[in-house]
């Protein structure tokens, strides 16, 4: 979404709401976030050379679980703030105030960043997510397969490791 701010020339406000496309593919992130569309909404306040942008952005993004690799939906309804400036010294002097050098304000990036933010680092579909069968691969959480049974105890795995050293290859 972009914001023009000539309309920030006679009034000290504006507000937007409306839709962004996120891209998120370009954070690189392990969990397999997706572009997405959010919803955002908020204002624009102008003080001096300062964009002052301050909203809220909702989306569904699509993660992928640790523990059981399935995909699965992660709402996201956060707050965001951030700075915009149409001085150059200012963005020189603090990295986390943007440079606008166009006649709008993109808002795409301060999406992407309030949504990353809000992803966890560990990404479970649900708390009692009870993941796969090392074994056979089985995802537990659908059925539970038989390997269970032939749970071997840790001490008699390393045990069974010395017997047969190269099973671990
Ligand atoms: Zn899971
Ligand atoms: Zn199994």
């Amino acid at each position: 979404m972009n914001i023009d701010i000539h309309e920030l020339t006679n009034k000290s406000e504006v507000t937007f709401k409306g839709e962004q496309a996120v891209s998120l593919l370009g954070l690189n992130l392990s969990n397999g976030a997706q572009n997405c569309i959010a919803n955002i909404e908020g204002t624009v306040t102008k003080k001096g050379t300062r964009y002052l942008v301050k909203g809220s952005i909702s989306s569904i993004v699509m993660l992928i679980c640790d523990r059981c690799i399935k995909e699965f939906e992660y709402p996201i309804h956060t707050e965001f703030y951030k700075q915009f400036t149409s001085a150059t010294d200012e963005a020189d002097e603090d990295e986390d105030i943007i440079q606008v050098t166009q006649s709008s304000i993109d808002l795409s990036d301060v999406a992407a960043e309030a949504l990353f933010l809000d992803i966890p680092m560990k990404c479970l579909c649900r708390e009692e997510c009870k993941g796969i069968c090392n074994v056979c691969g089985q995802n537990l959480n659908e059925h539970i397969c038989n390997c269970q049974d032939a749970d071997v105890d840790p001490r008699l795995e390393k045990l069974k490791n010395i017997f047969h050293p190269q099973s671990e290859e």
